[in-house]
């Protein structure tokens, strides 16, 4: 069975006061034994410090975004290999606003989940429609043109990873999907896994997850877990969401 994962995903958010604070209450408030395995993803440039406050606890951590290269002349990107240098479990790929603001095709996110995988780390590849994309009856063929290249990467690559389901519209919105709603497509995930040949890959849902919704959400069949924005700045919140 597939063991429950919930991940935040700190966007462009903290400073070192404020980060200190929050993963100091999750190392306390996870504790050591979890029943869900808990990670955070972290601005870059406070790796250093999220892996001295998380090492030898029960939650984990990684990078919003990586590199599809290797190392070389790539002025600010960073390499899989410097977040595994920093103890990173994970790394985010393809979130939506990567794929909004920055351009990242489909191509771009499966060669930097295949770049992850080769330094050890798991890709999370984010996929989802836009509210567009939704309305026009597209959410199906969306996600499968997202996935198509990262399932290319063949089972023994795609076993590997996470899959987080983002619908746009659901993110920052307070509008969450409905647990049926994600359900719906998770299923229809879980089925282009199935047929990858690795039907055991975690699907995460996204968008306006909070401690709320993260119970009923959770007891859909194919969703097994959760990426978290907002919610997962506040300690409290997010640690009940991780209990849900
Ligand atoms: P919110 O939980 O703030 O809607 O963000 C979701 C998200 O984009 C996580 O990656």
């Amino acid at each position: 069975s597939r063991k429950r994962l919930v991940i935040g995903n700190w966007k462009m958010h903290g400073d070192t006061a404020f980060n200190t604070e929050l993963l100091t209450a999750l190392r306390t408030g996870i504790g050591s034994a979890p029943q869900c395995e808990v990670a955070v993803c972290v601005p870059f440039p406070y790796l250093y410090q999220t892996r001295s406050l998380l090492e030898g606890s029960g939650v984990t951590w990684g990078g919003q975004d990586v590199s599809q290269h290797e190392k070389g002349a790539y002025t600010g990107e960073v390499a899989a290999a410097m977040l595994a240098d920093f103890g990173c479990r994970w790394a985010l790929v393809g979130h939506s606003e990567r794929r909004s603001y920055h351009g990242e095709s489909d191509t771009v996110v499966a060669a930097k989940a295949a770049a992850a995988l080769a330094a050890g780390i798991t890709p999370v590849v984010c996929v989802g429609e836009t509210l567009q994309e939704q309305e026009a009856g597209h959410t199906h063929a969306v996600i499968d043109r997202q996935l198509a290249p990262v399932l290319a990467l063949g089972a023994d690559s795609v076993a590997k990873l996470v899959i987080a389901y983002e619908p746009v519209w659901a993110i920052g919105t307070g509008r969450t999907a409905t647990p049926e709603q994600a359900q719906e497509v998770h299923a229809l995930i879980r089925q282009r896994l199935r047929e990858a040949g690795a039907p055991q890959v975690r699907v995460l849902y996204g968008g306006s997850v909070k401690a709320a919704n993260a119970a009923s959400l959770f007891a859909m069949p194919d969703i097994d877990g959760a990426l978290v924005g907002g919610a997962a700045l506040m300690a409290s919140e997010f640690l009940s969401i991780a209990a849900a």
